[in-house]
């Protein structure tokens, strides 16, 4: 699961980049992940994996992990295959989700490519090249299902309107995810690959400063909420430059810095929280003196698909989940003690996964 940071040059994404490779995870331990210069594996901050290593004192401690890569070049005119511009848009075809990093902070020692700063026009001058890009995919599309239309395919004549109605939706201007759409076009449309469908989270860049002391006054944020509200994303404000100093630093640097600055933890913390959520992912944990480990799964597994991700024998030869919620755990205090009060719960191969649970698999071989 990989998200890809995009935005205008000179906005702080390879600052971004740099504070996330820093903090990251050694991606040889993740043999699933890519390994390659611009992309960057980090560890998913979870306190409940923290607490459960308090408990049990494990050997090992696992966290989860998600991929950025850093898709630097999106200019103006990409869609046209100006500069690098297909070669770009290709790499957003490939992640699942889109962290867009917009500049808020006024710098006049950095110059901004349309020469002032403005967020919103740097969003939508990103938003129209995937647009483009979209129409063009479209257009493809509409010309083949039109043929299947002309024949009398009636389901191919229902798929050309709501094509239809797509395009005209990018037509104004707006991404494919704002369209409203049932369940069924819902479906439909993942198959149309369209970069504008892809969730987007918006980091917002500002000052040192302004983290700090707070960022109530500037009107470029508050432009970027309102802009992001109305498509229904989130907004994480961010200051890369802090991000990439505190990255840099160890354990116990890290947090006499964090606590001198007055910051509970670093903003790159909630921002990877928040790409997590976008990706529409959740974990569950495992919890022994060998190992805590927490276990990325789409929100809406169920039990024995959760069990093949730890092995496949487990899925296969599955008999039931043990279940406990972490806070219900942690309130217990322990293992023993949540067992003698009956709260670990027997659950069957329809149980639905939530965050956080605490799991033990029962399984044949
Ligand atoms: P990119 O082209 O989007 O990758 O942008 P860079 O990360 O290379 O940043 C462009 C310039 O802006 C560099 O000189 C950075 O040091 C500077 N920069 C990045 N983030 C911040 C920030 O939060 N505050 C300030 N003042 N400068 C920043």
């Amino acid at each position: 699961m990989k998200l890809g940071i995009v935005g205008l040059p000179n906005v702080g994404k390879s600052t971004l980049f740099n504070a996330i490779t820093q903090a990251g995870a050694e991606a040889a331990n993740y043999p699933f992940c890519t390994i390659e210069p611009n992309v960057g594996v980090v560890a998913v901050p979870d306190y409940r994996l923290d607490k459960l290593a308090q408990m049990y004192n494990p050997e090992k401690y696992t966290p989860a992990v998600i991929e950025f890569y850093d898709i630097a070049g999106l200019v103006k005119g990409a869609s046209k295959g100006e500069g690098l511009g297909n070669k770009f848009l290709s790499h957003i075809r490939e992640v699942e989700a889109i962290v867009h990093v917009v500049r808020c902070f006024e710098d006049a020692n950095i110059v901004h490519v349309d020469g002032s700063v403005n967020p919103i026009r740097d969003i939508e001058t990103i938003n129209l090249e995937l647009i483009f890009a979209d129409m063009e995919v479209l257009e493809k599309r509409m010309d083949k299902t039109r043929k299947s239309a002309r024949s009398g395919d009636r389901k191919a004549q229902e798929e050309l309107e709501f094509m239809e109605r797509i395009y005209k939706h990018l037509e104004e201007g707006k991404p494919s995810r704002t369209l409203d759409m049932n369940d069924e076009e819902r479906e439909l449309i993942k198959q149309y690959f369209l970069l504008t469908s892809k969730p987007v989270l918006y980091a917002a860049n500002i000052s040192e400063d302004e983290l700090i002391n707070g960022y109530e006054d500037n009107k470029y944020i508050k432009a970027v909420e309102e802009y992001a509200k109305n498509e229904g994303s989130e907004v994480i404000p961010i200051c890369a430059k802090l991000e990439e100093e505190i990255a840099s630093l160890d354990g116990n640097e890290k947090q006499a810095f964090l606590e001198d600055y007055g910051l509970e933890e670093p903003g790159l913390n909630r921002l990877i929280k928040a790409s997590y959520k976008l990706l529409g992912l959740i974990s569950f944990l495992t919890a022994g003196p060998k190992e805590v480990r927490a276990w990325t799964i789409k929100k809406g597994t169920k039990a024995p698909q959760a069990a093949g991700k730890i092995h496949s024998d487990m899925e296969r030869g599955f008999i039931r989940a043990e279940v406990i919620p972490f806070e219900t755990l942690i309130n217990c205090g322990s293992e023993v003690s949540a067992k003698e009060k009956g709260l670990i719960k027997s659950e069957g191969k329809d149980y639905v996964m939530q965050d956080g649970d605490v799991v033990v698999f029962r399984f044949n071989v």
